[in-house]
């Protein structure tokens, strides 16, 4: 086989069908969030970032800065091994005791991503659990999918959000069988939320486990940043919430939280957790510090909340498509793949708004869309700037308005 032209080959073909990913080349800027500097091949200019993860902008947060130079300067660069030879830092020991807090747990336990969490902990209780069946949203998160498939356990697949489904498939299923229901609260790609309560109380009939992915949502809802859950006095309802440093909280790092047993249980089982090294405490004293400004400041989300109105108001204004969602993501849709990308490549090139294009197989062909995440950091002129843009790009390139 000559490898190198099975690489080429499987790459042209992927640029041929439009799916080939470019990555934008950027460099954030502290105190100028959300602008940023894009390196193009003819130079450098600056931005307006408007697909960003780092919902609340924490990532140039001074309080979380000063504590990571803080840190950094005390313990180095490193963590210095797994969590189980001498990696377990006083900073990451502080950051679970600061989560089990957040979330009203016993416990809590940090994983180097949300990703590896996610991955973890499902294919640990699936492979660990004798018996051990999962029951999972079909738009749950790949770190999902591929967990519960590792774990090898039995699984099952409800439709998106639909109660009757789930409950179609708890009915069949003995009571003293062990199972877990696993999905996500804000999903991320159509910003649609679960009906919590409502999978709570199915758990609770059928005598279930629940396992919350509050991924696009820690930092961002409840009165103290703890996600959904807290917003619907819902948390100590759940057996295990899921999340990630490194989104509304602007730093890196994922976690688990639920009862002290069930920590226990993955720190002692968990493959992707035992085998890693744990997160260098300048991160660990970063997230601890961003956590704890976020839930101490309940009006950045209130600002958040504002901005986010204020864009999905604008683009009515004009007629431009966007799903209605009771989140913070606002998807406007384009719904072809290479108008999809040309539009984004317009709107950086011409207008320096970047908004990456999101296309198949992130989303069903035909729903094709840019995936507008405001945060409380872009201003109002800043959208009516992007909002003049996209108008100029729409008729540039003949797209679909909404219906007036
Ligand atoms: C991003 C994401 C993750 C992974 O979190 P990271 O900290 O980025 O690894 C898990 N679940 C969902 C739904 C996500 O969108």
């Amino acid at each position: 086989m000559d490898y190198e032209k099975f690489f080429a080959e499987r790459i042209n073909a992927l640029q041929d069908e439009g799916n080939y990913r470019v990555f934008a080349d950027l460099e954030r800027k502290v105190g100028a969030f959300p602008r940023a500097d894009n390196y193009r091949e003819n130079g450098v200019e600056e931005v307006t970032v408007w697909c960003s993860n780092d919902y609340l902008g924490m990532g140039q947060n001074e309080e979380v800065l000063q504590a990571m130079r803080e840190a950094l300067g005390k313990c180095g660069a490193g963590a210095g091994g797994t969590r189980n030879i001498s990696g377990t830092n006083h900073y990451h020991v502080l950051l679970e005791e600061e989560l089990a807090k957040l979330h009203g747990t016993e416990a809590a336990l940090i994983f180097t991503s949300g990703y590896v969490a996610n991955f973890t902990t499902l294919s640990t209780l699936g492979s660990k659990m004798p018996g051990m069946l999962i029951i999972s949203d079909d738009q749950n998160h790949n770190s999902m999918i591929e967990g519960i498939r590792l774990g090898r356990s039995e699984k099952v697949v409800f439709k998106h959000n639909d109660l009757e489904d789930l409950e179609r498939i708890l009915k069949d299923v003995p009571l003293d069988r062990p199972k877990m229901i696993a999905f996500e609260s804000v999903y991320s790609m159509d910003g649609d939320i679960a009906p919590i309560k409502e999978i709570c109380d199915l758990a609770d009939k059928y005598n279930a486990m629940t396992y919350i992915d509050e991924v696009h949502a820690v930092g961002l809802y409840g009165e103290h940043g703890a996600g959904v859950a807290e917003r619907d006095g819902l948390m100590d309802r759940l057996t295990i919430i899921q999340g990630t440093m490194a989104k509304g909280f602007g730093v890196v790092g994922g976690y688990i939280a639920g009862s002290k047993a069930m920590c226990d249980f993955v720190r002692s089982f968990g493959q992707g957790f035992i085998f890693s090294t744990s997160i260098p405490p300048a991160v660990a004293a970063g997230c601890r510090a961003s956590i704890q400004y976020v839930s101490q400041h309940n009006e950045i989300r209130l600002k958040h909340k504002e901005r986010v109105r204020y864009l999905r108001q604008k683009l009515d204004a004009v007629g431009i498509p966007h799903l209605d969602n009771p989140s913070h993501i606002i998807p406007v849709m384009v719904g072809d793949p290479v108008l999809c990308k040309q539009a984004s490549d317009m709107l950086m090139e011409h207008y320096n708004q970047y908004v990456q294009p999101i296309n198949y197989p992130t989303v069903p062909k035909g729903t094709e869309r840019l995936r507008f995440t405001p945060s409380p950091l872009h201003s109002e002129e800043m959208i009516n700037e992007l909002v003049a843009c996209l108008v100029k790009v729409w008729e540039h390139l003949g797209l679909k308005k909404a219906a007036a």
